[in-house]
């Protein structure tokens, strides 16, 4: 071995399924980007097996449906989803036998419609206008005609449960013994802000959690309550809900996963993103780190830039990235990465004279 190579070790150990490879995503610090009194980590959940957070919730929730018995062997799964937990759950089902019907929205880029597919999954489209509801809804009416085991990730106890035991404890043993002062999320079903509000409020009360959300679609923001049924099912779309660009952060309602943090008064301060300054910054992360993240992730570093700007000096912050930039080849996060060659790449073409296209 030539001196000074990276060498690597191995993880010392094997693996009998794909699905014991979910957690244990690395912190990784911003070197390029964050000003020079702050230091941000990013916790790169892009690590996971199906590149995004909902890997941890979809085996959270397979797995405590197996302990109570609500899920019995070769029983069909079925889940309204955007796309992550889908993706997660197609994943996992395929690993431990189970068959996947997913209900999702057409609004929601193609290829996770496909990664499901792929992943074996059958996707069950429903129209634009219903949102979030109309998908949750023939999830549900699908599940009771079939007797099929709804995973409910937006109400379940197995959701904000697994990041209490995952994601919460590997930033609890990353951070030992060092400095960290804010902790940055969005929401989607709320699962990370509860299950890691619930942990680090205890261990870490100085730390401050800083919720975002959507700067056209302020839920939380607005104060306004959500209507809900005896099941904590939403009965209504939010009154403050518009469309965003922000895939995966807030449904048309506020979940009752989410509920809990805010009862819980998880949340030390709420600060809007505009969509179009979180595309920016996950380019920025790309293009300057190298860190190759979602929408929801560019945004959650575009709310821990602003508040690195103002935090004292030597803070630390950091900033969930909940998926990989991959999945958004076909929408707005990538409006001018174009497949031909631009003026620049053709004229670093011309400037030598061999092997030119016409
Ligand atoms: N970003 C993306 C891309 C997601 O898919 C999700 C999950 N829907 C989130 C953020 C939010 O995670 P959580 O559901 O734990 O709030």
């Amino acid at each position: 071995m030539k001196e000074g190579t990276r060498t690597t070790n191995g993880r010392g150990r094997l693996y009998d399924s794909v699905v014991d490879t979910v957690g244990d995503t690395p912190c990784v610090r911003v070197n390029n980007l964050t000003p020079d009194h702050a230091t941000i980590y990013v916790k790169a959940e892009f690590f996971n097996p199906a590149a995004s957070v909902k890997d941890r919730l979809a085996l959270g929730i397979i797995e405590a449906a197996e302990r109570s018995g609500a899920l019995e062997p070769g029983q069909t799964v079925v889940e309204a989803t955007s796309g992550n937990t889908g993706i997660g759950l197609a994943m996992v089902c395929a690993a431990r036998g189970y068959p996947l019907v997913v209900t999702m929205a057409e609004s929601f880029s193609i290829e996770r419609r496909k990664l499901m597919r792929f992943l074996g999954a059958k996707v069950v489209l429903t129209p634009r206008e219903l949102k979030g509801y109309g998908m949750y809804q023939k999830a549900k009416e699908l599940a009771e005609a079939n007797g099929w085991f709804l995973a409910q990730q937006f109400e379940t106890e197995a959701n904000a449960d697994i990041h209490e035991a995952t994601t919460a404890r590997e930033i609890m043993a990353d951070f030992e013994g060092q400095r960290l002062d804010y902790f940055v999320t969005g929401y989607g079903t709320g699962g990370t802000l509860t299950g890691i509000g619930r942990v680090l409020r205890e261990a870490r009360p100085e730390l401050k959690i800083i919720l975002s959300e959507p700067a056209n679609a302020q839920l939380v923001g607005s104060g306004e309550a959500q209507q809900r049924n005896a099941a904590h099912e939403p009965i209504e779309s939010h009154p403050a809900f518009e469309p965003h660009p922000i895939q995966g952060w807030t449904p048309d309602f506020i979940p009752w996963v989410l509920q809990e943090a805010l009862d819980s008064s998880f949340v030390d301060e709420l600060i809007p993103v505009a969509g179009e300054v979180g595309m920016e910054w996950a380019r920025k992360l790309a293009q300057r780190e190298g860190i190759f993240t979602g929408v929801s992730g560019g945004s959650t570093l575009a709310v821990a830039m602003q508040v690195a700007e103002k935090a004292p000096q030597g803070s630390v912050l950091l900033a969930m990235l909940p998926d990989t930039g991959e999945r958004y080849l076909s929408t707005p996060l990538f409006d001018g990465i174009e497949a031909d060659m631009d003026e620049a790449e053709i004229e670093l073409m011309r400037s030598t004279p061999g092997f030119q296209m016409d």
